[in-house]
This record gives structure tokens, sequence and C-alpha cells, in this order.
């Protein structure tokens, strides 16, 4: 063999052979290094096991402790694990079968399957609130977050889900809730006007303000306290509130005016409130405003009022005290509680001896003590009267009172007692014991007059009759022998007769009229007069005329003959004219039948229309047949028939009778 390639192979050889304990000697060091690495190994993996297995530990008690419910289901909803907190919760044991549909409250069913079906898609689902049934079928109301898991793949294998037990603090935000509802509906139908404002900006109202500022929510909101306050008010308004921002208040009350929509003001009384946040800063005002106008209006008004009351009272009181009249007043038993001046005049006492004392007892005779008994009695019924009793003064004397008696009423209308007011009428009563007296006598004297009048025409009349015979027999037996001056003296003596004799019928009839009236029958005065006319001598000149027709009435026919007998002669008896006419009419009016009788004769002056009427007022110089009793005679019977009688006439033209009759 060649050398070189012997050498070749023998270089070769050794070249292996170092190359050999080359990888031989790095072998060993690796396997060195391999078993050192082993043993590492070995350590670290039981470090890391005690590791794991510490953790899973912490885990499990974090898990077990964990005082939220903690669920872990596969993705049907079977629970897979659970906690302590979760079976407290629902109340079904940690190695029970559950479906968490079984969970689900029955309204809550869509929300619940919205949910797991956010779950599946996206992940996740968090701030889950809903009911769900435990197993003894209590609702209670839970928050649920929960979150998928998946494999190393990034499969979601299962869901876990963390659950609080929110039925407390559901059951408060309910309440409070409920609260808030109530204090809103409160508030919107309160009556009292409530405005809420944060640093002087009107931020809420209720529609009792909204009433009272006449503008709308809206419009409110737009404005400042100030743009509805009266500018006179700002500045005491601004300092109570600017304590208030110092914290130096915590309520204010505030009198001021305020603007409405439209310019009109009201005042009003403002409650303001603070309301503070924790750190003693003002969230916000409440303002509770009650309109005091009318109140203010009507307090005046009462002021007023009381005002006019008292000055009438202090009035009625100068008047009471100095008035003639004496007044008294008593309670129900009759015991005095007031008495005015007058009265302790009146009766003599004092005020001191009267107060307290009984009424009746202090001034009554006994007659007197009964009809005042009788009058209380009334007056415990309203009723109120006068009436007349005999009282005893202080000094016992008798005096006559004329007491008008009221009942005295409190204000819910009961009678409390009676007002009495007294006059002392003794006086009256003597004058009118002395009138009574004095007609008495007149009547009497009237009477005597009367019938002495009767006796003397009477008794006048037979001598005058012997004195006509005598001088009828001395002008018969001498009618040759006396010469003419003594026959014209004899007629002059027949003719004073005559007269005396008319002188004494009249004065006869005049003293019968006062007294005798005969019976009353029904006249036609048509017929009455028809009847005069035939009784009296008419002329030929003379024409008697009835206008209309004339009433019937309901008289004695003696008088009205004569009444109008005396007319009808008088209307004759008085005209210059060579033709005469006499009208006569009737009028009526409600009380009374009006005749009138007109002629148009010489007429009487203005100055006898009065007189004419009066006995012996003749104005005719003697003519022998007027007496002047004939229309005084009228006048005695149309007042005897409740009538007046009167003349309307002018001197030269005639003269109209007018007379009335009672109906
Ligand atoms: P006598 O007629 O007797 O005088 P009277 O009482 O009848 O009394 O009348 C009073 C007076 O009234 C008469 O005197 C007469 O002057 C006047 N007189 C009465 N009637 C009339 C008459 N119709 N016209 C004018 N004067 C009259």
């Amino acid at each position: 063999m060649d050398k070189n390639l012997n050498d070749i192979l023998t270089r070769k050889l050794a070249r292996e052979k170092a190359a050999r304990k080359q990888a031989e000697a790095i072998l060993e060091q690796k396997s060195a290094e391999l078993y050192e690495l082993t043993q590492e190994l070995k350590s670290s993996n039981s470090q890391l096991e005690t590791l794991v297995n510490q953790k899973t530990t912490q885990l499990k008690g974090v898990f077990e402790n964990f005082i939220d419910s903690y669920v872990v289901m596969d993705l049907s909803g079977n629970v897979l694990s659970m906690n302590d907190a979760s079976v407290e919760l629902f109340g079904y044991g940690a190695k029970e079968d559950l479906n968490v549909a079984r969970l689900i409250y029955k309204d809550d069913y869509a929300y619940a399957m919205e949910s797991f079906k956010n779950l599946l898609e996206q992940g996740f689902f968090t701030n889950y609130k809903a009911r769900i049934f435990t197993k003894d079928k209590k609702i209670k109301w839970v928050h649920i977050n929960a979150s998928l898991i998946y494999d190393q793949q990034g499969q979601p294998t299962a869901a876990q889900g963390i659950v609080r037990d929110i039925t407390e603090s559901h059951k408060n935000t309910e309440l409070i809730a409920e609260q808030k509802m109530k204090l809103s509906a409160i508030v919107d139908n309160s009556t009292i006007p409530i405005v809420l404002t944060q640093e002087g900006q009107i931020v809420q109202t209720n529609p009792a303000a909204q009433n009272l500022f006449l503008y709308s929510e809206e419009e409110l909101k737009n404005f400042l306290v100030k743009d509805i306050t009266a500018p006179s008010k700002y500045k005491a308004s601004n300092d109570l509130m600017t304590k208030m921002n110092q914290g130096l208040l915590d309520q204010f009350e505030i009198k001021k005016e305020y603007l409405q929509k439209g310019g009109t003001t009201f005042i009003a009384k403002t409650n303001v409130i603070a309301v503070r946040n924790s750190d003693g800063s003002i969230r916000y005002q409440l303002a509770i405003i009650e309109d005091i106008t009318e109140k203010l209006k009507n307090e005046r008004e009462r002021k007023r009022l009381l005002d006019s009351l008292e000055s009438q009272r202090q009035k009625y009181s100068n008047i009471i005290a100095n008035m003639n009249l004496g007044l008294i007043e008593v309670d129900n038993e009759d015991q005095i509680l007031m008495v005015n001046n007058s009265f302790e005049k009146m009766s003599g006492y004092s005020e001191e001896e009267l107060l307290g004392k009984t009424a009746r007892q202090m001034f009554l005779t006994k007659e007197g003590q009964l009809k005042v008994e009788k009058e209380n009695e009334r007056r415990k019924e309203g009723a109120s009267n006068s009436y007349e009793v005999v009282a005893k003064t202080k000094k016992n004397q008798k005096r006559h009172w004329l007491i008008s008696g009221a009942p005295n009423v409190n204000s819910f209308g009961e009678v409390t007692g009676s007002i009495g007011i007294h006059l002392d009428i003794t006086e009256l009563k003597n004058l009118e014991r002395q009138k009574e007296k004095l007609l008495e006598r007149l009547e009497r004297s009237n009477a005597d007059l009367q019938e002495y009048a009767h006796i003397i025409s009477h008794d006048l009349k037979s001598p005058l009759r012997s004195i006509w015979a005598l001088v009828n027999w001395i002008k018969e037996d001498n009618i040759e022998s006396f010469d003419q001056s003594s026959l014209d003296n004899i007629a002059l003596l027949e003719g004073t007769l005559e007269k005396m004799e008319q002188l004494i019928s009249d004065v006869l009839s005049y003293s019968r009229a006062g007294s005798e009236v005969g019976e009353s029958i029904t006249l036609d005065l048509n017929a009455v007069i028809e009847e005069v006319r035939g009784m009296i001598y008419i002329p030929e000149t003379t024409t008697i005329k009835v206008i209309g027709t004339l009433p019937t009435i309901e008289a004695d026919k003696a008088r009205i003959h004569q009444l109008f007998q005396n007319l009808i002669v008088n209307a004759i008896k008085y005209n210059d004219k060579p033709k005469g006419e006499i009208q006569i009419w009737a009028t009526d009016t409600p009380t009374h039948n009006q005749i009138s009788i007109k002629d148009d004769g010489i007429g009487i002056k203005k100055e006898f229309h009065e007189k004419i009427f009066k006995i012996f007022q003749s104005l005719q110089q003697d003519d022998g047949t007027s007496s002047g009793i004939g229309l005084s005679l009228v006048k005695k019977i149309v007042s005897l028939y409740g009538g007046e009688i009167w003349v309307e006439s002018e001197e030269g033209k005639g003269s109209t009778f007018h007379f009335t009759l009672r109906k």
C-alpha cells in the first residue's frame, strides 16, 4: 500500500479519533449539563406544582368566599359549578342539577333570553337587572354581569356570571322613586305656590306658582328671582340670600311685592328654605309663596270696620249716656248689667246701687212686677214692645214709666237678656187726666148750654106769640083811628117780631143740630133736591139745574134737607141779577161724596170766606130774614157726617159752595 495512502489513512484515523474524543467530551459535558438541567427542571417543576396548588387553593378560597354569587354554566345554561353565595341565593345545592332557565321570573323571560343571546353573540352581557325565582319560590332582584369562557383554540366552552342580590337596594330605589313621585304630586297639586331656585335663577315652579305669577313654567324658568321682585325689595331680599349663601341662615321669611305678567303686583309672604349639598354649599332654594294681598286687604278692611265700629260705639254710648231716656240692660235673670245717667236720675238710685240688683224688685209695685215678668217671658221669645208701669223712685215717689223693651241677642242669636228704654210719662199722664176732666166738663157744659138754648128759645116763643097777638088786636081795634105813621110803626113792630121769631127758630134748630141726630136712611140726593124745590119759594127768574146724577147716601133725612135748603135758599137770596141760575153737581172721591152748589149771584169778598160759617155772622144789612145762623148750621151738619165745607167766590160774579160727606 501506498505510504501516502497509509499516511492519509493514519492521519484520517487520528483525526477521527480526536474528533470522537472531542465529541465524547462534548457529549459528556452536555450530558452533565442535561443532568443539571433535568435536576433544575425537576426542582422547578415541583416548585411550579406547589405554586399551582397554592394558586388553586387561593382561587378556590376566593371563589368560595366571593361575596357575590359566581356561577359557571355550559352554553345550554346547565350550571357546572357555583359558589356558596350562589347556593344561599338560589336555594339549590351545589351538586344539584340546575339549568339557569329555571331561575327566570316569567315576566322577565324575554329580557333574559335577549341577554343570553347577547352573551352568545358578543361574548358577554353586563348590567342585567331582573327578578329570579329561588328554589322556595321567593322572588329576588339580581344584577348579573356574564362572559363566555374560551378554550385554547378560542372556542367558547362555558360561561360565567357574577350575580348580585339587589333585592334590598331595589326596594329602596323603588321606595325613593315612589316617594319622589308622591312628592312631586304633592308639589304639583299643592295650592301653595312653590318655586325652586339656584343661584337666583328660577329652575322649577308648580302650577300654583304659575297661576299666581300668570306666567307659564317655561316663561318662569327664564327669569331670575329679581325679575319677578318689585325693585323696592331687591336689597332686603339680596341681603337675606347672601346670609343664606354664607351659611348663616337655613331659612328665612320675607314679605315682599312681586310682579305678575301684565304688570300687576301682589304682596306675598315668602318662606325660603336652603337645600344644601353634603359640603354645605347651597344646592337650591325652595321658596314657598303665600299671596297675602287679599289677607292684607281683609285686615285693612277689618281694621276699618273695627275703627268705624268703635267710633259708632263711641257715638252711641255718648247718645245713650246723655239721652233723656233711661236705659237699662238686664240679663235673663233680670239682673241689672248697665244703666245710663238718665236712668240714675229717673230712679234716684246711683249706678253702684243698681248694678247686680233685680230690676223689678228695685222700682216696681207688685202689679208692675207681674207685668214685667210677663213681658220678660215675651222678651225671651224675641218679641219687643212698649208698655206702661207705675214705678217707685228711691224717694218712694210714684212715677209712670213707659218702657220700650227689646231682647238682647248675642252673636249666636241667643237671647241673653233685654234692653229697656224708659220714658217718665208722669207729667204726660197728669196732663192727659186733666184733659179728660176738661173734656168731661166741656161736654157737660155744652149739653147744659144746648138745653139752655133750647129752653130759652122755646120759652121765648110763647111770650113772642102773645105780643104778636096783642099787636094784631091793637091794630085791628084801632085800624080806623090810627094815622099813617102809627100804622107804619105797627108794621115795623110786626117785622121785628117776625125776625125775632125767625131768630128763635134758627137758634132752636142750631142747638138741636149738635145733639139730636135722627135715624140714618138711604137717601137719593136727586130726590132730596126735588123735595127741597117743593118746600121753598123759587122766583120764576131763578132756575135750578142738577148736572149729572147725584149719589145716594146714608143719613138723617131732616138734616140733609136742612143742609140743601139753607144753601139753595142763600143762592137764591143773594142774587142781584135779573135771571139767576143755580147748578148742582157731585164729585166722587175715594172716601167722600163731594157736592157743589154754584150760583151767579153777588159773590163774597175773600176776607169773609171763613167768617160766613161762624154763627151769627151775617154780612147782610138787617133785612128781617138774615140771622147769620144758616151757614153755621150747614157747617155743623157737614162735620156731623165727617165732611168739610168751603166756598170759592168772586165778588159780583157768584159763589160756589163745596161740601163733602163721608161715605
Ligand atoms: P144769613 O143768610 O142769615 O145772613 P147765613 O149764615 O146763611 O146767614 O149766611 C151768612 C152770610 O153769608 C150771609 O149774610 C151772606 O152775606 C153770605 N152768603 C151766604 N150765602 C151766599 C151766597 N150764595 N152768595 C153770596 N153771599 C152769601
